[in-house]
């Protein structure tokens, strides 16, 4: 039988969109009705996933409600209570632990690289590629990798970066990014699916059989894991004390991943680190309930070294050379503001995407950034400056639901708020500015509340002012920016409400 072939993926078209056109790019993406149907289909289906564990909507339980239902509560805040402390434990510690890691991981046999930007990260990536000849690599599911745009740095310099998790093939196939960080590939139907491999695996008919296309899929990565000299991990949790990188997967692609080729290069943001192997377990439980509503995953990896050659019983199988790149990228940013720095306690379940109303309508390509929805929300402007992403905090209507939902108690609504104001006014004294604070700064906006706010101070100066606005009320501008695209404009009353009253007697 032959094995199909992909084409070489960097031929696909780039179809980023970018964050500062959230606002035209959610236009374009309410305006699908399609997309609308499957992204609400398919929250619907995760978040009913995670209540079969953690039960519904955790905050409005009545005390009397079904007694299943008042457990799932409590386990629920138990799991969450310890999985919050070990978050913000590791994160106290964090400079520390970093250390302790590197030394841990160095007295391994583990090569660590640390890099502040994504040119930096790039750069490693390339320069170990090099020294190793390689043309290609095969890629197990990393959203720092995403972050850092791998596979089409790798493609500047010719060399293949292969994604080998079905969903992110998906993606990469079509040339975009991951809509959704635990399903990348959620907003595709099955046909869209079928056009694609059609179109880029040679030999392949199109199908509509999900199965066929899975085994199509499988075929061609499990040739790719054969021939790659390198395999690229993301890195779930990473264990100060023993210099172990945790990965957590379904697909066992990140196994392959990690331990086929000859090299193994992990990557992941420096936040991840934990100081014991057993602050791993409810951190787990915490994700796989959250993400997918899984007891457990199918594969938990934990990697402890590269490949053992020396000694009584030298190991058969695994990598002969492990690198781990340890990536900033804007998290010392947020680590360095105590208000900020619960957004790195993030363990990237997706629960706070499943459960927001805004993802669940504009889906995650319009946010233009790697991680989309609250989440992305909170990190985006850390990772890449207020500038580009401050209409990102806007998207929310502060609902507060994935601030319940959060597994490791983020509060990210008032995290949203701050950024908001964060992009809209310079840093309080004794604070560093965040990249791209007071970007959004509106000085006729300024000028408009101040005004407001003197003209509300005095009761002599509004009551005037209100019955100047009524006299002039015929001068109000048909054409009120964006207000008018779809109300009738705002006009001052000829009246105020108090005259009216008085009018009729009744004040
Ligand atoms: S912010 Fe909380 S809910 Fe959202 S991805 Fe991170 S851990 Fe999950």
């Amino acid at each position: 039988m032959n094995t199909p072939h992909t084409k070489p993926v960097h031929e696909a078209p780039l179809t980023f969109v970018d964050p500062r056109h959230f606002k035209a790019n959610t236009q374009v993406a309410v305006d699908d009705a399609h997309l609308r149907k499957s992204f609400r289909s398919a929250m619907d289906f995760l978040q009913t996933k995670r209540a079969a564990h953690f039960g519904t909507a955790q905050g409005a339980l009545p005390p009397d409600g079904p007694a299943e239902v008042r457990d799932a509560k409590t386990a629920f805040e138990t799991l969450r209570r310890q999985g919050e402390a070990i978050r913000q434990y590791s994160l106290s510690k964090l400079p520390d632990l970093l250390e302790q890691l590197d030394a841990q991981l160095t007295a391994r046999g583990v090569q660590v690289h640390w890099a502040s930007t994504p040119a930096e990260a790039n750069a490693l990536f390339l320069a170990i590629a090099q020294q190793h000849g390689a043309r290609g690599m095969v890629k197990g599911k990393s959203m720092v990798s995403e972050e850092i745009e791998l596979n089409h740095r790798m493609a500047e310099h010719g060399i293949t970066c292969l994604e080998s998790d079905m969903g992110e093939y998906i993606v990469q196939l079509a040339g975009e990014r991951p809509s959704h960080i635990i399903m990348p590939a959620i907003h595709k139907t099955k046909q869209q699916i079928a056009e694609l491999f059609a179109q880029h695996i040679p030999g392949t008919s199109y199908t509509e059989d999900v199965d066929e296309l899975i085994a199509t899929g499988r075929r061609v990565l499990r040739h790719e894991f054969r021939d790659a000299k390198i395999g690229v991990s993301g890195v779930n949790f990473l264990v100060a004390e023993t210099g172990s990188l945790v990965l957590v997967e379904n697909e066992g692609n990140g196994r392959m991943c990690t331990t086929v080729p000859e090299v193994h290069i992990a990557i992941t943001g420096i936040e991840k680190v934990v100081e014991k192997l057993e602050h791993v377990l409810p951190l787990y439980a915490l994700l796989t309930r959250s993400a997918t509503g899984q007891a457990v995953t199918t594969y938990l990896n934990v990697i402890t070294g590269p490949r053992r050659v020396q000694g009584e019983a030298p190991e058969l199988d695994g990598p002969r050379e492990l690198h781990l790149i340890l990536l900033d990228n804007g998290r010392s940013q947020a680590y360095r503001e105590a208000d900020f720095r619960p957004t790195l306690q993030c363990i990237r379940c997706g629960a706070c995407m499943n459960h927001c109303p805004v993802y669940a309508r504009i889906g995650g390509l319009a946010y233009g950034t790697t991680y989309p929805g609250p989440i992305g929300s909170i990190i985006s402007p850390h990772l890449m400056g207020l500038d580009p992403t401050q209409d990102l905090p806007t998207a929310s209507s502060l609902c507060g639901a994935c601030g319940e939902v959060c597994p490791v108690g983020i509060p990210i609504p008032e995290l949203l708020m701050q950024l908001r104001h964060a992009a809209k006014h310079e840093a309080e004294p004794g604070h560093a500015p965040l990249a791209g604070q007071a970007s959004a700064r509106d000085w006729k906006e300024e000028a408009a509340w101040k005004t407001w706010a003197k003209l509300s101070s005095s009761p002599t100066l509004y009551r005037n002012f209100v019955g100047l606005a009524g006299r002039l009320s015929w001068l109000t501008p048909p054409w009120q920016a964006g207000w008018t695209a779809h109300r009738t404009p705002l006009k001052p009353a000829s009246q105020s409400l108090r005259a009216r009253l008085k009018g009729a007697g009744l004040e």
